[in-house]
């Protein structure tokens, strides 16, 4: 019996290889579909400025509600993404989707920023600025309104590449912003070497500053070398209101949170949105 069992272990183990095996198989496939049915969408994060007290942007963040396996998590499916090598045609979609909320956006009120988060496997490609340019041209948008988030912690194959790419989407007009400071082994180096016009604190620092007296020295003073590089600090991961307040006592420009608001639709912030803009504000009630 002992031989049974582990027969059948066996053959249980042998099933979901090869179902796992089939579904990346057809990921390709379900990318592709998902992005044309709407299982894939994006779901967008309002970022609090400050110094004038208003939503000043949104991050576009990707989600998948795959009908098999149900919603999966960004971080898995970039990487899987990453691997089958579609995360061009994802990448591309994504800032065509980006572009089209920064034009619903800038209909009414004041300029507000759309961020979109560029994979590391991307930014060194040959290929990146005339597959942006073209999407550029063809949609006739001014790039200033958007913002590409480079993370730092996912290494660039060919970093001159990088930065020569990195540059020329700078001289088209978009904002550059290196995501999740602080977590890299080369943080400093990329604050150094990378064009960047902003700096995002990461959410493993931002959630201990009330508490953890070495996280608030670490927050304050790059926030301080961040200014001297006159770059515009963002503080992602905001989850209540005492850090909220202590980020600004610490002069950070720009906040992201759920304190502030979780992911919406894009059509559940606009209609906020342009409520708030309506009444003459867009001051949320929590800030
Ligand atoms: P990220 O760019 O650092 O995005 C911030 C993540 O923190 C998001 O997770 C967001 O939902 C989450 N977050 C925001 N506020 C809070 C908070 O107050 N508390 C906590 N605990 N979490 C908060 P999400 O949406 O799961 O995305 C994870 C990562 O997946 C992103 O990290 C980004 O690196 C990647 N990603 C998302 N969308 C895209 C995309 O379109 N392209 C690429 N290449 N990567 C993407
Ligand atoms: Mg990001
Ligand atoms: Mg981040
Ligand atoms: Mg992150």
């Amino acid at each position: 019996t002992e031989a049974l069992k582990h027969g059948r272990t066996v053959e249980m183990f042998e099933a979901k290889r090869l179902a796992n095996a089939a579904w990346e198989l057809s990921l390709l496939a379900r990318i592709d579909e998902g992005m044309r049915n709407g299982d894939i969408w994006l779901a967008y994060q309002p970022q609090w400025d400050y110094h004038e007290a208003r939503l000043s942007g949104a991050e576009a963040l990707i989600r998948w509600n795959d009908p098999v396996r149900g919603p999966i998590r960004p971080d898995e499916f970039i990487l899987q993404a990453e691997q089958a090598g579609r995360i061009d045609a994802l990448t591309y979609w994504v800032l065509d989707q980006a572009i089209s909320a920064a034009e619903r956006f800038n209909a009414f009120g004041p300029r507000f920023q759309i961020s979109i988060n560029l994979s590391a496997q991307l930014v060194d490609k040959p290929s990146l600025i005339s597959s942006v340019a073209d999407i550029v041209r063809r949609r006739g948008i001014d790039c200033r309104l958007l913002t590409i988030e480079v993370t730092e912690t996912a290494g660039m194959c060919n970093r001159p590449a990088a930065i020569q790419n990195l540059m020329k989407l700078r001289a088209m007009g978009f904002r550059l912003s290196i995501d999740d400071f602080g977590t890299g082994e080369a943080s400093l180096s990329y604050l150094a070497e990378l064009p960047s016009d902003e700096l995002k604190l990461d959410r493993r620092f931002v959630s201990k500053i009330v508490h953890h007296e070495r996280e608030r020295h670490i927050v304050a003073s790059t926030i301080n070398l961040a200014h001297a590089l006159k770059q515009t600090v963002v503080a992602e991961g905001i989850e209540d209101l005492s850090t909220f307040e202590l980020l600004r006592q610490l002069g950070c420009d720009v906040g992201q949170g759920y304190h502030i608001s979780r992911p919406e639709t894009l059509d559940q912030l606009i209609a906020r949105y342009a409520a708030l803009t309506k009444q003459g504000s867009t001051k949320l009630k929590s800030c």
